[in-house]
């Protein structure tokens, strides 16, 4: 440690501290603009000067050095007249338009007003537009900008984006996005990030823009809270004003993101407030009428109903269903968008008030094959590792099969940084040209489907070369001799001919992988949303055991789940085979455990039993819709006629189904076929938890009120449970039986009760801001940011030996290209959200479908043109976006708008044999221009 002196006090700071960072040490405040603690240090705009005994000219405090025995000086006359010197300057081409209001000046003018600085010559004349640049999310005023440079550093440091620039020299340097581009042009991905470290509002987002011209009243509030968007699961305050969300704003302390976002997290809330709204419960008004016998063929339309008629009505349709057909005649899907606590209490209403374990969610379509292909091999399916660990520590990165940039976008800004701030080396392999494949050391473009023989490539590549970690895989695996003879059959002229990619290049990235160490994977639902899914994930656990990459630090397996609490969900048991903490439903141990606390008194004096054998996945329960055996079904938050693969079979499924409640926040698809349609709560209007997609599980706040009668999710769930139990004439008695809850931190303390890995999980933990992830153990653990430390969840880890398979459906003479299916930046799974958010429908109005150059040359289109996609089970009509994203032969769409604009509408239900998802990123397709130019 140094010892120097501070305006009179001793200080000791480690050496390499600036004086600023000194001076902080010791609580003294030292005024600065172009410093930001997440930026590097610049040193130009000089509010931070002080002296320092022995140097003739002031120091800025941001930049230099602290050294032993220094005497600074902080805030000497001197000082303080250079500083109100170098305010006076910035002021020149300043005009400000926070003027009297000192609740949302900003920084720069709270300096200002510090130090009593005024306009030397009266207020300074505009020299630009007010409104520079036709960005419909950031308002560019460059009067106010006092070149600190710090929307500069934060584009290029943080986010990777490289938008900002300076332009020309001396007064007339200005701040360019691009020369002659829009913001927009030159790549802004519209993340905020610029605006969110302008410390003076020449950046600032139009949404905070408007509030501020509006005086604040008493009631504003600022409501911490976890994004209902991807599992990255960033943390941002809810700026309220007069019970309505106006803005999102972050804080440089939040541990995740600081003061980071994406656009969806920072502009997407829109949506909660939108008119469309469900805000009354519905029932068709055929089970209004008396009457006797099967449905009506026409349910007539929705009559609104207070919510004892609606919670009435849906019990006692559920319960007639399971008194005529038995508990497995009702399905569950329960849902990733809503709380873990929800999700809870869902899976409880069907196991224990039910009976049945015909209990799932959208896990089922995005990472079941992770979680069935990691407990295969190592008795856990999570992500092993953290997202900033992985930021941090690894030396290399493998990410195959995941648009991080544009699905995880906060984790892809961290991933860009690790390349261009510590030379991280990227391999990126996915059919698609990612945006992360820019930032790659190098680039593998396989076909769709050949993952298992790319990685076994890669392996085999591994293995000839020696370069494995024998030590790890003699002390911690179990298989390796099976899974070697395997390997054996996959040689780099083979896999080069399965997959496309060029030997030198399998070369080089085993290379890359095998030789930086830690190496961690990454993946998404490129890899899981195949027949061969649980493959694909088996072949990346091979991987990272033969390299020797897990338990450790900057290491590990990364599935990056997809929705907001998809790892909530399946952590709380909503899936057929498990209870909450993946607690086999199967055995006999978690059978008397739940059975002890759930149970229930019949009337007639029947005991109560948990069922044992594992249910019907989602696509199972649609299909037993369709076929009718199963008669009922709940669905809470999600959209199957949008989200589930062969829509118009999905459909029929639907139509067939004999009764539908529906749990939703808006009419969708979905809703057509339902029979009664019971509002939900937004995140802002509630309370409980999310678990991201690194198993940290974070708190959501009631922020604003909900619509009309809109209540929380968890009340509804607990009613529609009180009810059914009613009319099974049955009485809670077990110690956690009951549905009488006082909040949704009463069912985390039970969930907590019944859940190991959540054993030490409270809302009064998470409120005092402690940072847990699963397995937290006990009150006091402090949870366990890395898995697989020291031995696998399963004891040893276990190689699979696993063969190349080829995709469901490939192309033909009338299907001759292959259609692969994601998401956009801009909107979000079904696009419900994000499609009553304006300005992300401005940025992103209509359904796109990417085809190569050469498919428009073949067909004779132009870029934008409508055109038609056919595949065996149906159309869809998008515009045509001529990229280079994919190669000849592959054509990508999306699900994000509904109808006809619907990528599901063609895609493949052929599932994974065992972890029952379906491909949906492979299958046979035609293209035409549906209007022919
Ligand atoms: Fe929300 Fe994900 Fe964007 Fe973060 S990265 S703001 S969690 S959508």
């Amino acid at each position: 440690m140094l010892t120097l002196s501070i305006d009179g006090h001793l200080v000791e700071v480690i050496p390499g501290q600036t004086i600023l960072e000194a001076a902080a040490t010791a609580s003294i405040v030292i005024p600065t603009l172009c410093y930001h603690p997440d930026l590097s240090a610049v040193g130009t705009c000089r509010l931070c000067l002080v002296q320092v005994d022995g140097w003739l000219h002031e120091l800025p405090a941001c930049t230099t050095k602290a050294e032993a025995g220094m005497v600074i000086h902080t805030a000497t006359d001197a000082v303080v007249r250079s500083r109100k010197f170098v305010l006076q300057s910035l002021l020149l081409h300043y005009t400000d338009e926070t003027a009297g209001q000192p609740a949302v000046e900003s920084e720069f003018m709270r300096w200002v007003r510090h130090y009593g600085v005024g306009y030397a010559d009266g207020v300074a004349r505009p020299r630009y537009s007010e409104d520079s640049d036709p960005h419909p999310l950031i308002r560019v005023n460059l009067n106010q900008c006092i070149m600190c440079t710090r929307c500069v550093r934060a584009c290029d440091e943080i986010q990777g984006c490289f938008v900002w620039k300076l332009s020309a020299r001396g007064v007339e340097t200005k701040l360019v996005a691009g020369v002659g581009q829009t913001m927009l042009d030159a790549g802004c991905e519209s993340c905020g990030a610029c605006a969110a470290y302008c410390p003076t509002g020449a950046l600032r987002d139009r949404s905070l823009l408007e509030q501020d011209r509006t005086p604040r009243q008493a009631s504003d509030r600022f409501v911490r809270t976890t994004c209902a968007y991807c599992g990255v699961g960033c943390q941002f305050d809810l700026n309220v004003r007069n019970d309505r969300i106006v803005a999102v704003t972050t804080s440089a302390a939040d541990t995740l993101n600081g003061l980071s976002l994406c656009v969806k997290g920072r502009y997407g809330n829109d949506f909660v407030h939108h008119p469309d709204r469900l805000t009354k419960p519905r029932v068709r008004q055929y089970l209004l009428v008396e009457r006797s016998g099967p449905r009506p063929q026409d349910r007539g339309p929705w009559i609104d109903v207070d919510w004892s008629t609606a919670v009435e009505i849906a019990s006692r349709k559920l319960s007639e269903i399971k008194r005529e057909s038995g508990a497995d005649a009702l399905g569950f899907l329960a849902s990733a968008k809503c709380t873990s606590e929800e999700n809870y209490l869902v899976q409880k209403l069907a196991r224990q008030v039910v009976g049945t374990n015909n209990i799932d969610h959208c896990a089922r379509l995005c990472h079941a094959s992770t979680v069935t292909g990691l407990s295969m091999a190592y008795g856990s399916g999570a992500m092993s590792n953290s997202m900033d660990d992985v930021a941090a520590n690894a030396q290399a990165l493998f990410v195959i099969g995941s648009n991080t940039t544009e699905q995880h976008p906060v984790f892809g800004a961290m991933l860009r940084q690790a390349v261009i701030a510590r030379q991280v080396k990227l391999v990126v392999a996915d059919p698609r040209r990612v945006g992360l494949s820019d930032f790659a050391t190098i680039y593998l473009r396989h076909r769709p489907g050949t993952d298992v023989a790319l990685v076994n490539g890669i392996m085999h590549i591994v293995l000839e070369n020696g370069w494995q970690d024998q030590a790890f895989i003699d002390n911690r695996c179990d298989g390796f001799d099976d899974f070697r003879t395997t390997l054996a059959g996959y040689t780099p002229a083979r896999v080069a001919e399965i997959s496309g990619v060029p030997e030198a290049q399998l070369y080089s990235a085993a290379k890359i992988l095998a030789t930086n160490h830690p190496m961690a994977v990454i993946w998404a639902m490129g890899i899981t949303q195949h027949t061969t899914g649980v493959f694909n994930v088996l072949s990346l656990a091979n991987l990272q055991m033969l390299l020797g990459n897990m338990g450790i630090a900057g290491g590990g397996v990364n599935p990056l789940r997809g929705q907001n609490n998809v790892q909530g969900a399946c952590d709380m048991g909503a899936l057929p085979n498990v209870l909450s903490g993946y607690q086999s439903v199967t055995d006999p141990v978690v059978q008397a455990k739940f059975s002890t606390a759930w149970a229930v008194e019949k009337h007639n004096g029947a005991s109560w039993h948990l069922p044992s054998r594992p249910g019907l996945t989602v696509t199972e329960m649609v299909e037993a819709a369709g076929q009718g055996s199963i008669r009922g079904l709940y669905v809470l938050g999600e959209n199957p006629l949008a989200t589930d693969p062969d829509s118009n079979h999905v459909r029929r499924c639907f139509e067939a189904a004999e009764f539908v409640v529906l749990q939703e926040l808006f009419a969708s698809d979905t809703s057509l076929y339902a029979d009664v349609l019971l509002p939900g709560a937004s995140f802002a209007e509630k309370a409980g938890t999310f678990t991201n997609t690194d198993r940290r599980i974070q708190l959501i706040r009631s922020a604003v009120s909900s619509p009309g009668e809109v209540r929380p999710d968890w009340q509804t769930i607990s009613d529609l449970a009180r009810h059914m139990l009613a009319h099974q004439e049955a009485q809670p008695v077990g110690h956690c039986a009951g549905w009488d809850y006082r909040d949704a931190a009463a069912i985390m303390d039970e969930i907590a009760s019944l859940t190991p890995s959540y054993a030490g999980v409270h809302h009064e933990r998470l409120e005092h801001g402690e940072r847990l992830q699963w397995p937290v153990i006990h009150d006091e653990h402090p949870g366990t940011p890395i898995l697989h430390v020291g031995h696998f969840t399963r004891g040893r880890g276990l190689f699979h030996a696993v063969d190349h398979l080829p995709p469901a459906e490939l192309p033909n003479q009338d299907y001759p290209l292959v259609l692969t299916t994601g998401r956009v930046l801009y909107h979000w799974h079904a696009g419900e959200m994000t499609r009553r958010v304006p300005a992300l429908l401005r940025l992103h109005p209509q359904s796109l479908v990417e085809i190569s150059a050469d498919e428009r040359e073949k067909l004779g289109l132009t870029d934008g043109q409508m055109v038609r996609v056919t595949t065996r089970r149906g159309q869809m009509l998008a515009r045509a976006f001529v990229t280079d994203r994919v190669p000849s032969g592959v054509i990508f769409g999306t699900f994000h708008f509904p109808g006809e604009q619907n990528v599901n509408n063609l895609t493949n239900a052929a599932l994974d044999p065992t972890a029952k998802i379906p491909e949906y990123k492979v299958c046979a397709a035609r293209l035409e221009a549906s209007v022919p130019s």
